[in-house]
């Protein structure tokens, strides 16, 4: 039996349609147009495609973006003075500093220093502990498309055996964070972990962000489950090189009930998802309800 593929491209399209329509609606009814500000420090080539891309999508969707391009010799105390000035813009309605940093930046200070309304990658301490108490929060881009990939297949997760892979602070540890919110039972594994191909075997959902490549396979998984594979690798085949994810595809397609690609699942989702962190930003900021997206 081969698994359902979750068509991330297909989903994020529909969530872009979607941020796009509130946008005009915010606009329309408020006068209000959410605005993100992408800053960059460096010349690094991967980065610079990184926040070009996002201002498009910005764009787009109706929203204002504010783009600063900063010398790699940029100081600490220069970059926390344009976030301050940042923070205390009323047209900006989120902040994104693009990683990686100089060496001469410290980025949890960079980080900490972002006003936690504002920020939209989700990485401040303040919106980390909102998370975990069940306050609402902005949380990181990638956690909240992997749960809408989930919701794609199943309604409702509620009573679930949720297995996450990872624990960073980007993806393994909110996305356990908002499944069991979201009623799920959840174990979290990570390099210490025992007997994880059992530990996996028992997993309705196995969501897996560990960086390395086709580690999981097949025989892990739990028939039928939904398995969602957050990594980007990049390997050589055949004198080629492409990218594939955390899981063997090919083994698990046959085991699984349905599952994300690489590409194609969890990507395409995360950088719409900063569009709608922006949007929820936005409504924050003006003490309107969050956004229907
Ligand atoms: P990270 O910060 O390096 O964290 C990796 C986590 O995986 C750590 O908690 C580590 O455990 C655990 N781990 C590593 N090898 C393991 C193993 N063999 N068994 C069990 N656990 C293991 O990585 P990350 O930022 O979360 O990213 C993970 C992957 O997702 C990368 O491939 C990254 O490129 C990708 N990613 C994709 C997106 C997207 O939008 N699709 C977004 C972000 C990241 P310890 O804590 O014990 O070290």
């Amino acid at each position: 039996m081969s698994a359902k593929i979750i068509d991330g491209r297909a989903i994020a399209a529909d969530l872009r349609a979607d941020v796009a329509e509130e946008v005009r609606r915010l606009v329309g009814s408020h006068g209000l147009q959410p605005g993100l500000a992408v800053v960059l420090v460096g010349d690094d080539p991967a980065s610079k495609t990184y926040v070009d891309s996002k201002s498009r999508s910005l764009v787009e969707v109706g929203m204002r973006p504010f783009d600063y391009h900063l010398p790699a010799s940029t100081s600490e105390a220069e970059l926390l003075g344009l976030i301050a000035k940042l923070n205390a813009d009323a047209a900006v309605s989120g902040i994104l500093v693009q990683l990686p940093l100089p060496a001469q930046i410290n980025p949890a200070r960079i980080f900490a220093s972002i006003n936690p309304d504002k920020d939209v990658d989700g990485f401040h301490p303040l919106n980390a502990g909102r998370l975990m108490t069940g306050l609402p929060a902005l949380v990181p881009c990638t956690p909240v498309g992997c749960l809408k990939l989930i919701k794609s297949v199943h309604t409702s997760v509620a009573g679930m055996d949720a297995l996450m892979v990872g624990r960073s602070h980007i993806v393994g540890n909110p996305l356990a964070q908002i499944l069991l919110a979201e009623n799920a039972t959840v174990t979290i594994a990570h390099t210490r972990t025992q007997h994880l191909p059992d530990l996996c075997r028992r997993a309705d959902l196995l969501c897996v962000a560990i960086g390395s490549a086709q580690f999981i396979r097949g025989g892990w998984i739990k028939p039928g489950a939904t398995v969602i594979d957050v990594g980007i690798n990049r390997i050589s085949d055949g004198g080629k090189s492409r990218v594939v994810g955390d899981v063997n595809f090919a083994e698990a397609v046959e085991i699984a009930g349905a599952i994300t690609p690489v590409p194609g699942g969890v990507g395409p989702v995360t950088i719409v998802c900063l569009l709608v962190n922006t949007l929820r930003a936005a409504c924050m900021q003006a003490g309107l309800p969050p956004p229907m997206v």
